[in-house]
């Protein structure tokens, strides 16, 4: 039986990697947390280690969890 238990919700990661993912340029914080006079969103970057199929497998591996 397969089981997951790292850190990182796999669909959350699947869901990171296929939208884009902006932040505040200047604190770096989600827009609802930002308290910066203005908001500049710049785009996060993807991280290099995302491996699509891993998460793929994790995903159909939780959705198969009985
Ligand atoms: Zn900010």
């Amino acid at each position: 039986m397969f089981e997951y238990e790292g850190p990182e919700d796999p669909i959350e990661a699947m869901i990171n990697h296929c939208m884009p993912d902006y932040y505040c340029k200047h604190c770096q914080q989600d827009e609802e947390f930002c308290e910066c006079p203005q908001y500049v969103p710049a785009k996060r970057p993807k991280d290099p280690d995302f491996d699509f199929d891993e998460v793929m497998s994790r995903i159909s591996g939780a959705w198969n969890r009985d």
